[in-house]
């Protein structure tokens, strides 16, 4: 078989935290392309019935929409048992959910400090560990969470100090996780995506005036697309990375490189 057959993810099953637009919902769609089943996982649940009707008439796959707050130990562990019950198992996940509050963080509220940990990082420790769970007893699997690139430097000029602290939190979480399992079968990675065009930046008034900025700074010029992270996610989740684990793939158009 050649490789491109051996990327494919037939019969595999997964789901997607923040499926409904944006990064969660290209990579969700990628992964249904490739022959998984998917499970759309998000807060919004209008808007994650809309993209689940929407992959499944694509792609042909069984396509779910879920709502749960990934914050809530509950919901995430309820969202676990309803992909398990209804796809028929759980081969890989993409813990992908995340917002950003932007304020100079003498300003910042620990409210709002607590907020974008909680929903960025924590969540991340919550999906990893329920989902690690079931994988460690039934065969193994492969987890991805997304990350940032606000992980490796501090963006500019918007002051995000919860949302870098919380990205390199994912990444050092990535990589714990990644050793504690790796002779356990589950494998453990994340991407750290440059600025990428969804609405977490076109729905925020304070973010948009600044991408012709961004774009000044960036080797490429311009915003990453969502589908342009969706090749590496396909590779994370399926059995042709079975030796990288507890690694961050850098997206970001080499914006990092200097
Ligand atoms: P987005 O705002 O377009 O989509 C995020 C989705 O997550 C939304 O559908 C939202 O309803 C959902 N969500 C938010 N909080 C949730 C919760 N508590 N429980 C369940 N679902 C929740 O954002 P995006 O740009 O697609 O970002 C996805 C991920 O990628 C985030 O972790 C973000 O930090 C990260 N990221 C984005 C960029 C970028 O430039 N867009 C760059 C690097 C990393």
């Amino acid at each position: 078989m050649g490789i491109v057959e051996r990327m494919r993810l037939d019969g595999k099953k997964g789901f997607v935290t923040g499926a409904a637009r944006g990064i969660g919902k290209a990579t969700a769609t990628a992964f249904a392309e490739a022959g998984a089943d998917i499970a759309i996982v998000d807060l919004d649940i209008e808007e994650a019935k809309k993209t689940a009707a929407e992959i499944a008439e694509k792609t042909g796959r069984r396509v779910i929409a879920i709502k749960a707050d990934v914050t809530k130990e509950e919901d995430v562990q309820a969202m676990v048992d309803q992909v398990v019950a209804e796809l028929g198992g759980l081969n890989f996940c993409h813990a992908n959910a995340g917002i950003c509050i932007n304020a100079p963080a003498e300003e910042m509220t620990y409210a709002q400090w607590l907020k974008v940990i909680n929903v960025n990082l924590n969540s991340v420790f919550l999906t990893d560990t329920i989902a690690g769970k079931y994988m460690l007893a039934n065969g193994g699997g492969s987890i991805i969470n997304t990350a940032s690139m606000s992980a490796h430097i501090v963006n500019v000029p918007q002051p995000q100090c919860a949302y870098n602290a919380s990205k390199a939190g994912v990444i050092q979480l990535t990589k714990s996780l990644a050793v504690e399992w790796a002779k356990k079968g589950v494998r453990v990675n994340c991407i750290s995506p440059g600025y990428i065009g969804t609405e977490l930046i076109s729905n925020a008034p304070d973010l948009v005036p600044l991408i012709e900025k961004w774009n000044a700074m960036a080797p490429l010029g311009r915003l990453g697309k969502p589908e342009e992270l969706q090749s590496i996610c396909v590779y994370l989740a399926g059995d042709t990375s079975s030796f990288t684990t507890g690694s961050d793939i850098i997206v970001d158009g080499a914006f990092t490189c200097f």
